[in-house]
């Protein structure tokens, strides 16, 4: 078992400040987009850092989980519980997960805990997200084909006091992956 001490030894080893960077937003609003922007910038300045996100962990480890109430809580609980493995392995890790409810947001932090969970709002209007519709999943929300969707048929609650928020809609990628990184940054940096 990882205690509060192991994280402090592993932190020392690879010289980064571990903390878990959670992107909460509706679909299409940029998590995915700004995540691995974050991760490829990240490693280039030599710190260890993972993705986790919601679309990739729904192909695996959370496969066969659907979106009701309970399906979303408990693909929230195994992303959450596998984010504090990697956060007490020193290791920054950037989780990217609609996350939709406040409820299912304090569940996230509560596992992680609240010093090392940065929460970022990703915030698109839903009529930008749906305009951009990359995955084409708002016209099937639309055409009915897709129950609980989020935004449509599925309610979000958008943070109240998020870390911070990136306007996804009013910002092109280079910038708001540069509001990001701005924010970030220092937040990761070892204070011996
Ligand atoms: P999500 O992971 O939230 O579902 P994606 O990252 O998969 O969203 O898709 C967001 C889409 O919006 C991408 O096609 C991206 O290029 C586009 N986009 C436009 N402006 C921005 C922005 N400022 N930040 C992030 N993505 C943006």
């Amino acid at each position: 078992m990882f205690t509060p001490a192991h994280k402090q030894q592993r932190e020392q080893l690879l010289g980064q400040r571990a903390c878990v960077i959670w992107l909460t937003g509706l679909s299409g609003a940029g998590k995915t987009t700004l995540a691995n922007a974050l991760g490829n910038y990240l490693h280039q300045q030599g710190k260890l850092c993972t993705v986790l996100d919601g679309d990739v962990l729904r192909d695996g480890l959370n496969k066969g989980l659907g979106f009701s109430e309970t399906d979303r809580t408990e693909n929230i609980r195994r992303a959450a519980e596998t984010a504090r493995i990697l956060l007490h392995t020193g290791v920054i890790t950037i989780c990217s997960f609609i996350s939709p409810t406040h409820e299912i947001r304090a569940l996230a932090k509560s596992i992680i805990g609240e010093n090392d969970f940065v929460e970022v709002y990703v915030n698109s209007s839903l009529a930008s997200c749906e305009q951009r519709d990359v995955k084409g999943l708002y016209a099937k929300a639309r055409r009915g084909e897709i129950p609980s969707f989020t935004g449509i048929t599925a309610p979000f609650e958008a943070p109240e006091r998020p870390d911070v928020e990136i306007r996804t809609d009013q910002y092109t990628v280079e910038e708001s992956v540069a509001q990001l990184i701005q924010f970030i940054s220092p937040r990761i940096v070892l204070n011996d």
